[in-house]
């Protein structure tokens, strides 16, 4: 406890705390009962016991009333101010739109994003731009276009491109489209991804198949960005991910996303679907001629794949390797926010435990997304980042449905 030690007023007069809670730190394997937090300045200074005689009587505090904080979660697999409702393309790309999808992410709990391709411009400004906490907005982290040369030249020369706009991740697609399309070849990716890692920067592949998965792991590729769904993952696999601590994110809800419209989703009734959803977005997804482009191969296929990703994850995860909560919500009828909470909820159902999910949501998504040292946990000196619910997250996931409030660099989110 540091904060009784040699503090001056000026101290105490920042000191922002918040108090009566139960509270996990994203490191301990248990809750603190009867804690508080303490924060300064936006970020964490200590957790102390409620009565702790040096418990600091003097500074600001904000009565949480026995709520549950975790810290806020992390989607480590989104994409940002790409569609609006169904719609796509330019005429929907504006700052406001990433705003509102920033703004909708943070009412859910999600507070932070990293959006892996094909943003608009407009989400480098607002990440360069916007003052997060203060405007209730989730952190932002992006990509910019997934990546596609044809030649490793022409492979330096779009990282080359790139680099204008200071990206977070590079992203590339290594896959078929179910043999629609030609798929990346090694020697391309390889390029790739050496010349993102001579920029600084890591990158991710959206794969398919295992054998993309070990090829991009053999060229130093540093995220799985989705589950793999052709086939058992096997050992082979697990060697290459374990070697480098490669982490994986399952998508499951993209799978979902691509057959569930076909017919009325269940969630449609959700009163925490429906509490954020545009009631004109679930009037189309209603209509007939719509829910017809959610039939066909590609539909039956990731249909048929679900129950695969789901064991490949467990597998994964049951072998030592980080699962990094990741949704791929953000194109059109994959909701943000909503999806992030059923993601998780198949997580647990799959057989991860509550406080396994909440770690690959929070601790684990920040160390894979490599932006670790300043959120994922609510250790001293990062940014106060959390979230309260009036229920136990550690018994079960969907008791973070009972959110209380989601704070922001100690900002409270306004819902
Ligand atoms: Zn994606």
């Amino acid at each position: 406890m540091f904060i009784s030690c040699g503090d001056t007023p000026s101290d105490q007069e920042d000191l922002l705390i918040f108090t009566n809670v139960t509270i996990w730190d994203g490191v301990s394997q248990t809750m603190e009962p009867n804690s508080a937090l303490v924060t300064s300045n936006g970020r964490v200074v200590d957790i102390l016991d409620m009565n702790d005689p040096d418990f600091p009587e003097e500074a600001e505090t904000v009565d949480l009333n026995g709520g549950f904080v975790i810290p806020g979660l992390i989607n480590a697999h989104g994409h940002v101010g790409t569609a609006r409702g169904l719609e796509t393309g330019p005429d929907i790309h504006s700052e406001e739109n990433v705003r509102d999808q920033l703004a909708l992410y943070a009412r859910y709990g999600v507070t932070t994003v990293v959006s892996l391709g094909d943003e608009p411009q407009e989400a480098f400004t607002v990440r360069d731009q916007a003052d997060f906490s203060a405007n209730g907005l989730a952190r932002l982290f992006l990509s910019g276009p997934v990546l596609n040369p044809s030649t490793p030249e022409e492979a330096f020369d779009d990282v080359g491109d790139l680099m204008q706009n200071n990206p977070d991740w590079t992203k590339i697609r290594v896959d078929d489209g179910l043999g629609q399309r030609e798929k990346m070849q090694p020697e391309v990716y390889s390029a790739v991804i050496e010349a993102s890692h001579e920029q600084g920067v890591p990158l991710a592949a959206h794969i398919v198949a295992l054998e993309d998965a070990k090829g991009i792991l053999e060229h130093n590729g540093d995220l799985i960005a989705h589950s793999v769904r052709d086939e058992e993952v096997d050992r082979e696999l697990i060697d290459l991910m374990l070697e480098r601590d490669i982490c994986i994110t399952p998508t499951l809800t993209r799978e979902v996303s691509v057959f569930v419209y076909a017919e009325r989703p269940d969630f449609f009734d959700d009163p925490f679907f429906l509490g954020e959803a545009d009631p004109d977005v679930i009037e189309q997804l209603e209509d007939p001629d719509v829910q017809q482009r959610y039939t066909g191969a590609a539909a039956d296929y990731f249909r048929e794949a679900l129950p695969l990703a789901t064991e490949n994850m467990m597998t994964l995860h049951n072998a030592g390797i980080r699962v990094a909560m990741g949704t791929d919500s953000g194109p059109p009828a994959r909701f943000q926010g909503y999806f992030e909470h059923m993601e998780m909820e198949m997580m647990e159902e799959a057989g991860m435990t509550a406080p396994e999910v909440l770690r690959s949501a929070t601790r684990y998504a920040a160390e894979c997304m490599q932006i670790d040292d300043e959120i994922g946990t609510l250790e001293p000196g990062k940014w106060a980042d959390f979230v309260v619910s009036e229920e136990n997250p550690f018994e079960t996931i969907t008791n973070l449905r009972t959110i209380q409030g989601v704070y922001i660099g100690a900002i409270e989110v306004q819902r």
